[in-house]
């Protein structure tokens, strides 16, 4: 996306403003599904990444299914033109009557937890085929909160209760027709990818009527220059390769399944953002901006770090600057960030907001959530309008007096 073009943008649809380029999720999307050589692949595009119906539609049209973890998601994702067959149900800690919803609507429930299971086969018996959320317990990456296959994460059923697991199935004849497993937001190697993947085989040959392994995400884009990313060209081939050995081993040819959410989205959005302020303290020079945590919790929230450029001023002399928000916190954009010099009406772009911006986005200190822009073919379209007070008010009920 060119500079002047997001100017233009921030020009023509005011700010904050979300603005996604289509065919850079397209283009991650093929990449991703070529990487492995060989052995084809399933993407269900993890939804909660970015929902915006446009971006589904997109997805759609490229062939992918999608990874929904809430009902709301799932209704979504058919209202998107999705095929209930095409979405995967990976519920964690809903009630069992919105799994049951999900059975109704026709698409692939994922358990996660022994209890489940038992009432699954309970109700369904064999008529409904399932899947299973195994935790490996291997740990992906460094941070508490998007690690998710350590021994204290609240997700998967245990690979040490593989026998329980057993026990329910035999006991209710499960179809179980597919094993999954997500260690977490980051891979950053064929090997430790390989070794969940090697405790998910070896559990597969306890199920003989699998027809996929789905081996969810953690795929990693950078986020900053000199960030270790997933190099996916590389190790796509080992990962297609050592399923397809796995394949010739259980007798029968499985679908290789995985679920991208910030693979796909992240990289193709930018948060575009005004100087209100520019303060100089005693220690640095805030840029106040006309966003903040609601908008875009991941800095605030998982300490990421997004680079920001000054878009209105993209060849000024750079200055260090702290850029922050305007909501009654510490929200901080990022800390002693060289930008090109910025005066109060300047926008700013806060770059790898595709993944986790909106769809984390609040209406904390009755802000309005920002309008969101695809551009499509170079020309931009708007894709969601800024909300307004009505819709922060909408659901308020007036006792009265
Ligand atoms: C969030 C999530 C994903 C996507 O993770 P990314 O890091 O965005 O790729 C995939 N599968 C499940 C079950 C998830 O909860």
């Amino acid at each position: 996306m060119e500079q002047a073009q997001l100017v233009a943008i921030a020009e023509e649809y005011g700010t904050p403003v979300y603005v996604y380029d289509e065919a850079r999720i397209i283009q991650q999307y093929k990449r991703l599904k070529k990487a492995f050589g060989k052995q084809a692949v399933k993407l269900h595009y993890a939804m909660k990444a970015l929902s915006n119906i446009n971006v589904l539609q997109t997805l759609n049209k490229q062939g992918a299914g999608l990874d929904a973890v809430s009902i709301e998601e799932v209704y979504l994702g058919i209202r998107a033109g999705f095929q209930p067959q095409e979405i995967m149900y990976t519920p964690n800690g809903v009630a069992f009557e919105e799994i049951e919803e999900a059975v109704g609507l026709g698409v692939m429930i994922n358990i996660d937890n022994l209890s489940i299971l038992e009432r699954f086969g309970a109700t369904f018996g064999a008529k409904v085929p399932v899947c299973i959320r195994i935790n490996p317990h291997i740990m992906a990456g460094g941070h508490a909160n998007i690690s998710v296959g350590h021994i204290d994460s609240k997700f998967g059923i245990s690979i040490h209760q593989l026998r329980h697991i057993q026990r329910i199935v035999a006991h209710y004849q499960l179809h179980i027709i597919g094993l999954h497993m997500h260690t977490g937001s980051d891979i950053v190697d064929a090997d430790v990818f390989l070794q969940g993947a090697d405790l998910l085989y070896e559990a597969a040959t306890h199920f003989p009527e699998l027809q996929f392994m789905d081996f969810g995400s953690g795929f990693k884009v950078a986020y900053k220059e000199g960030d270790y990313i997933t190099p996916i060209e590389e190790i796509g081939q080992p990962i297609g390769e050592s399923f397809a050995a796995f394949c010739e081993e259980y007798g029968r040819n499985l679908e290789l399944w995985f679920e991208p959410g910030k693979f796909i989205v992240s990289e193709s959005g930018v948060l575009l953002v005004s100087v209100n302020t520019v303060k100089q303290t005693t220690s640095t020079v805030f840029l106040g901006v006309n966003s903040g945590q609601n908008h875009l919790i991941r800095p605030m929230f998982y300490n990421a770090y997004h680079r920001i450029e000054n878009v209105s001023n993209p060849f000024g002399v750079k200055k260090l600057y702290s850029v922050v928000g305007y909501i009654c916190e510490t929200d901080t954009f990022g800390y002693d960030r060289p930008i090109a010099e910025a005066k109060e009406g300047d926008v700013l772009g806060i770059y790898n907001a595709g993944a986790y911006g909106f769809s984390m986005s609040n209406q904390y200190n009755s802000r309005l959530r920002p309008a969101e822009v695809l551009i499509r073919n170079g020309k931009a379209h708007l894709i969601r309008k800024r909300e307004t007070l009505e819709d922060i008010v909408r659901n308020e009920v007036l006792i009265e007096s």
